[in-house]
């Protein structure tokens, strides 16, 4: 595959991005040539592009392939994984972009998502919006043939989707808000659901995405925005307040980097409640905790970043159709019409939710 070409996206900075002609990876003993065939644009693609966000390449910017939700098939296997038998040529996978290296003291903690080794593809390594992408042989997983190509670009936001609802540490019957009707909010809604939450009451700012929420099962969903939306509501707090008798939510996520909801989660949360900070905020953002009221109600604030070994039940999830991720994939573009996808994931043009770029 040496001499070989291949189309790639190759970001250099803020809004100049081309797409060129660039070797095919030459892949090494431990790594995988993988033909990719879907990639989704994550938010953080959206951000790097239009320059809200440095790259994780040592010195923050490119050139670099972007895109880190994918999946393919695979055509070359190096030798380690070769020997072992784990992975073959016409495997259809998907990677987990978050290459941590299995060898330091922080992953021999099992706190994988926070190894200070990793290579993160689309990130600070060469990414998937590209015809080939290669990976190391510990972060690929096989998909089953029922799974599309699309589907399986979305385990890697699934996968923290499910990172996310295990430190909320749904119990049966709670009541849990989610704030945050984007692709990984409406799955963490779902999963919470599946997990035996008794009420999931979501909260966001645009109505289709909360009818979608609806539409997979989530109990009652409110509008803070927009006071012509049916959902509105001008006091949430209230009305958490009367729908639980004052007692308020048991569970509480924020899958936003919004400011106000980040706030809210504090204000809207009941005793021995779990609040878990999920979305990004702002570099210098600062959340406001009421000390005394929060210890007075004995609550756990938690944070979750990335995805510590959920790959499997993401996989399982989407395998077993306990999260109907196509209803989350609503847009399609080719490799060529990338920058197309990329202003209606920015823009919001059309109601999207994941948009995915498809690649053959
Ligand atoms: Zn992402
Ligand atoms: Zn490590």
């Amino acid at each position: 595959m040496s001499s070989q070409k291949m189309k790639a996206w190759v970001f250099y900075e803020p809004e100049v991005m081309k797409l060129e002609e660039v070797d095919v990876p030459q892949i090494e003993d431990d790594e995988v040539l993988i033909k990719v065939k879907a990639c989704g644009i994550c938010g953080s693609d959206v951000a790097y592009y239009w320059g809200d966000s440095p790259l994780e390449t040592p010195d923050g910017k490119g050139p670099l392939i972007l895109g880190h939700e994918f999946s393919g098939e695979v055509v070359e296997v190096g030798k380690i994984p070769a020997q072992k038998k784990l992975l073959k040529a016409g495997d259809r996978v998907t990677v987990n972009p978050v290459q941590y290296c299995n060898a330091c003291e922080v992953c021999y903690r099992g706190q994988v998502n926070l190894c200070e080794n990793k290579a993160v593809l689309g990130v600070s390594a060469n990414g998937a919006f590209a015809e080939y992408v290669a990976a190391n042989y510990q972060h690929v997983y096989k998909l089953s043939d029922n799974v599309s190509y699309s589907a399986g670009a979305f385990v890697e936001p699934l996968a923290n989707a499910v990172y996310g609802v295990k430190n909320l540490d749904v119990g049966l019957g709670n009541r849990v808000v989610v704030f945050g009707p984007g692709p990984i909010g409406l799955s963490i809604a779902t999963l919470a659901k599946k997990r035996g939450a008794g009420e999931v009451i979501l909260a966001g700012t645009r109505d289709y995405r909360l009818e979608v929420g609806k539409n997979m099962g989530v109990d009652r969903v409110y509008n803070l925005n927009e006071e012509q939306s049916p959902y509105y509501t001008s006091d949430f707090k209230e009305e958490i307040g009367r729908l639980t008798e004052g007692k308020m939510a048991d569970r509480v996520i924020v899958v936003t980097g919004s400011k106000k909801a980040m706030q809210m989660a504090l204000e809207v949360s009941g005793r021995r409640s779990i609040i878990v900070y999920f979305g990004l905020p702002g570099e210098k953002d600062l959340l406001e905790v009421p000390a005394l009221q929060t210890i007075f109600w004995d609550k756990t604030i938690r944070f979750s970043w990335l995805a510590s070994f959920t790959w499997v039940e993401a996989i399982q999830a989407v395998d077993s159709g306990l999260v109907d991720v196509n209803k989350l994939i609503t847009h399609h573009f080719s490799l060529e019409s990338l920058m197309e996808g990329l202003l209606v994931a920015k823009e919001k043009r059309g109601n999207p939710l994941r948009v995915m770029i498809d690649i053959d």
